[in-house]
């Protein structure tokens, strides 16, 4: 004997009515909840034998060399790597559930943006070592928020790195951090492939990819922005997305002034 869980919507009638409309989700929600706890069970569960393995692949793989067979070093070579992306999807669907799961109040700690800026410069700049691209970051060290630290991490860099790794060798990126209106927005700009117009609607969803075959091997998970948009909806944000092929494209999104925090006005509380 559950408690029903009822969705309302309220609709203007004519000029003077308002008409409520409630609809029984209890059945959907439910099942939305199976699949949360089921996504993170399984990769909860395969995470110990993933370990194991990769740990004895790795190994192997290290010592290849001495191995006679041609055929046998490479295929010790590609389980090895192969058995370290399943090893970080499964990281990464764990992440996806742990904020989907999430109900850490966003106004309890403020988060020193800036500070995390430069560390995921830094990290931003290693990834750039085979790209070459110049990276440039405008970061505004006033402007602060209140929210959970460790999913805006996961949400900036992983636009940033999205942006070096989808960009061709030798192309111009731009981070943005600053206060406009009051409100906190964040940005990044590259000049990279672009996206078509029909992508983009889907783009967030969970493994949709661009281009399948070729994310097959550049490695990636397909749940990165699957994670950006579940940590902004947490944070009431929406990620906004302009792109043009062959051009580049944008990411950006913006914090309510609620959650928007002026150093200058910190001094003062
Ligand atoms: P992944 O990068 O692991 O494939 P994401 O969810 O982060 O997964 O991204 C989904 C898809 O969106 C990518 O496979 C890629 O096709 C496209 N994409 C993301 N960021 C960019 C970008 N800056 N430029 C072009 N395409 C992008």
């Amino acid at each position: 004997n559950m408690e029903k869980i009822l969705e309302y919507r309220m609709m203007p009638y004519g000029e003077q009515h308002i008409l409520l409309v409630a609809r029984d989700i209890t059945r959907i929600s439910q099942l939305e909840d199976m699949r949360k706890d089921f996504v993170a069970n399984v990769s909860h569960e395969l995470r110990t034998p993933l370990t194991v393995l990769n740990g004895y692949l790795e190994m192997f793989a290290g010592g290849t060399q001495s191995m006679p067979d041609e055929f046998v070093r490479k295929a010790f070579t590609e389980m090895s790597e192969q058995s370290v992306r399943m090893q970080s999807l499964v990281e990464q669907l764990l992440v996806l559930s742990r904020i989907e799961a999430s109900s850490e109040r966003i106004y309890e700690k403020m988060v020193d943006v800036p500070a995390q800026m430069q560390t995921i410069e830094s990290e931003a700049q290693t990834l750039n070592k085979e790209k070459g691209h110049q990276i440039e970051f405008h970061i505004d060290p006033n402007v602060k928020v209140f929210g959970v630290e460790t999913e805006l991490r996961s949400a900036f860099s992983n636009l940033i790195f999205n942006a070096v790794h989808y960009t061709p060798n030798g192309g111009h990126i731009r981070v943005d951090w600053r206060l406009e209106q009051g409100q906190a927005r964040f940005s990044v700009t590259d000049n990279g492939e672009g996206i078509a117009e029909r992508h983009l609607a889907r783009l967030t969803e969970r493994f949709y990819r661009v281009d399948k075959a070729r994310s097959r091997k550049t490695g990636g998970s397909g749940l990165g922005l699957a994670i950006v948009k579940h940590v902004l909806s947490h944070h009431n944000s929406k990620l906004e997305i302009s792109s043009e092929v062959g051009k580049g494209s944008c990411f950006s999104f913006r914090f309510s002034p609620e959650l928007t925090v002026v150093s200058s006005e910190e001094a003062q509380r």
